[in-house]
């Protein structure tokens, strides 16, 4: 098997993986970089962004204010320290992407722009129209060919971490174009491999979010903190799952239900205020889990919107006028257009919550280190944690360029901390042996599983029992499908054997990834018996800080569900409160 040596390999070239891979370039030129990625960079999710990334910039915000904002958002189960750097670096951030030729949308004098998002108190959220993530990523890739120790691996799938003497020392990847296997032998690794909303059949999430990276980390050992925070949108497009960014909302726009009614008055974010001048934190810019379950409570009511694809409010943008969505939101028109018909300069579109964000994922420390030497996270695949409970818009975007940097130069800590010796002759039997389970997908008979009947169990599972609003008996059973259909996983077979492109066994790979991330979400659900944030349960309506004011933290078993234990928040200077979105803000 080829072997390719770096100092620091990188899985995932999205946000946090590109801006991962500049930060060591820059800072040690002399390091040599593989960056890997299962799909051509700019494919990666975070070209999906639109809203913007959040970044105290005006004279009215503070540092102090985009920290209470985001802890209060999580539901205090943010670790305060990580959101006080956070907060920091965040300006410095958006700066540095300005510098390498992000086009930041400005102000008619010329300076940058900020926009209101959801549950922020002050106007913070720097964006580029409506495809933000678009051109920051533009923007990252662009600078990283600048440097030439940066090697690029796309289409390239990871598949196993290689860990020996109890440190991180690479990983197997399947060249797609060929079929064959890599191994990958490096001083540090740092995964970066997105989010894993396709487990659950309704998501803004592109195919690619299948929580490889996750599961990569998990299976070598390290915890999966927080996984039961699964965040829903308020506002995805009702037969695709396609999103219109919270920047609809931010600019002015209206949630109305069958009658008309501004209906999140009803649920603690009023009073009604004036239409196209939205306050901030209230009403519209509630944040994302109170407006999502105030749509499950308006829906159980049946005062939503019947249509053929489910129920739905109406987002109203028609006050905005056309001029101010063309030059604002001319990616959500085009795309109410285009998938639904539906023009929001004439007509407002229907709109139902959808699954977009995990704020779980593998356990690190500040630094974006794992408990596993020289493995480190960052982006939507770690959980570091800023976001809590529940992810305020706009954070995330800023989360991959804070902890993307933050794990590069963690990384050149570890590796100029010593050069320990290698044992060839462990890693190579370890890659052997990822190579001979793939080898096995390919021999196996027909197992008489199907890689798609598996999927779309999980997806209905997931959907049915890990929503909005959940409870014991629905998760319980949840708990008991899934380690099913992780047994049946087992006997799936390939149908197509061939070498190039083989997606059929990426998929086969991809499934794995998700069963295991789902079951991670459900029984972590299922010990959190309280409601905080994105995590609701009906048996359980309070939040209870006295039993779980602590992150869950999920480790893997081959042959059993995962075990779930837990660790204090850090909380440095906010003690718990009460979550007001009732009065303004400003
Ligand atoms: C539609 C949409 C709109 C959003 N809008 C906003 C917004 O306005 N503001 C905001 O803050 N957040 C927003 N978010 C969230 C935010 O965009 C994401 O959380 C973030 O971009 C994730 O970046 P990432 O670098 O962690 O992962 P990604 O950008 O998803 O990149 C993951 C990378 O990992 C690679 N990878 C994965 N598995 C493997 C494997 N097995 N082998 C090799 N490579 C692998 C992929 O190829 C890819 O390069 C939005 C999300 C969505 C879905």
């Amino acid at each position: 098997m080829e072997i390719i040596r770096s100092d620091v390999a990188i899985i995932g070239a999205g946000g946090a993986g590109l801006r991962a891979a500049i930060a060591l370039a820059e800072t040690d030129p002399l390091l040599k970089i593989s960056l890997i990625s299962k799909v051509y960079p700019m494919r990666s999710h975070t070209c999906a962004a639109e809203g913007g990334a959040a970044g105290v910039i005006k004279p009215d915000d503070s540092l102090e204010h985009h920290f209470n904002d985001t802890v209060g958002g999580g539901d205090w189960l943010c670790d305060q320290d990580a959101v006080d750097y956070l907060v920091r670096e965040a300006p410095k951030e958006l700066l540095q992407l300005e510098h390498w030729g992000c086009p930041w949308s400005r102000e008619p004098d010329g300076s940058v722009a900020v926009r209101p998002f959801g549950g922020m108190q002050k106007q913070r959220t720097w964006f580029a129209a409506d495809k933000s993530g678009f051109h920051i990523l533009h923007t990252l890739f662009q600078t990283s060919l600048k440097f030439p120790s940066i090697e690029r691996y796309d289409e390239y799938y990871a598949t196993d971490l290689i860990v020996d003497d109890g440190r991180c020392q690479g990983f197997t990847a399947i060249e797609m174009r060929s079929g064959q296997m890599r191994r990958f032998e490096a001083r540090a690794v740092i995964i970066a491999g997105g989010g894993a909303g396709r487990m659950f059949p309704f998501t803004t999430n592109g195919a690619i979010k299948t929580g490889d990276g996750m599961a990569l980390a998990y299976r070598a050992g390290v915890a999966l903190k927080d996984m039961e925070f699964v965040q829903y949108h308020p506002t995805g497009l009702p037969n695709t799952g396609t999103l219109l960014t919270e920047a609809c909302r931010g600019e002015g726009g209206i949630l109305l239900n069958r009658n008309s009614r501004r209906f999140l008055q009803d649920y603690g974010m009023g009073p009604e205020t004036p239409v196209g001048k939205p306050q901030l934190k209230t009403m519209e810019l509630g944040p994302r889990d109170r407006v999502s379950q105030a749509f499950w409570h308006e829906q159980k009511k049946g005062n939503m919107l019947p249509t053929k694809y489910g129920d739905c409010m109406l987002l109203d943008l028609r006050h905005l006028g056309e001029k101010k969505i063309d030059e604002r939101l001319p990616l959500v028109r085009d795309m109410s257009i285009s998938y639904l018909g539906v023009d929001p300069v004439k007509d407002p579109v229907p709109v139902r919550p959808v699954v977009h964000y995990m704020m779980g994922g593998i356990d690190t420390d500040i630094d974006a280190a794992t408990s596993l030497p020289g493995l480190y996270a960052a982006g939507e695949c770690a959980c570091v944690s800023i976001n809590g409970a529940n992810r305020l818009g706009s954070n995330s975007l800023t989360e991959l360029l804070v902890f993307g940097r933050r794990a590069a130069l963690s990384a050149i800590e570890f590796i100029n901390s010593g050069k320990p010796s290698v044992n060839e002759v462990a890693l190579s039997a370890q890659a052997a042996a990822a190579q001979g389970r793939i080898r096995g997908l390919f021999e196996k008979a027909d197992g008489g599983e199907s890689l798609a009947g598996l999927r779309r169990e999980m997806m209905r599972t997931m959907e049915e029992n890990a929503g909005i609003y959940r409870e014991e008996e629905g998760l319980k059973a949840a708990c008991a499908i899934l380690s099913q259909l992780r047994r049946r996983y087992l006997d799936v077979g390939l149908t197509d054997r061939t070498n190039v492109y083989n997606t059929d066994l990426l998929q086969a790979l991809e499934l794995g990834s998700m069963l295991d991330c789902a079951e991670a979400v459900t029984v972590s659900a299922l010990a959190r018996t309280e409601s905080r944030g994105a995590h609701q349960r009906l048996d359980f309506v309070e939040r209870d800080d006295g039993k779980f004011l602590r992150h869950s933290l999920a480790y893997f078993r081959s042959h059993e569900p995962p075990r779930v234990d837990y660790r204090d928040v850090v909380i440095t200077k906010s003690q718990p409160g009460v979550r007001d979105y009732s009065g303004d803000h400003k």
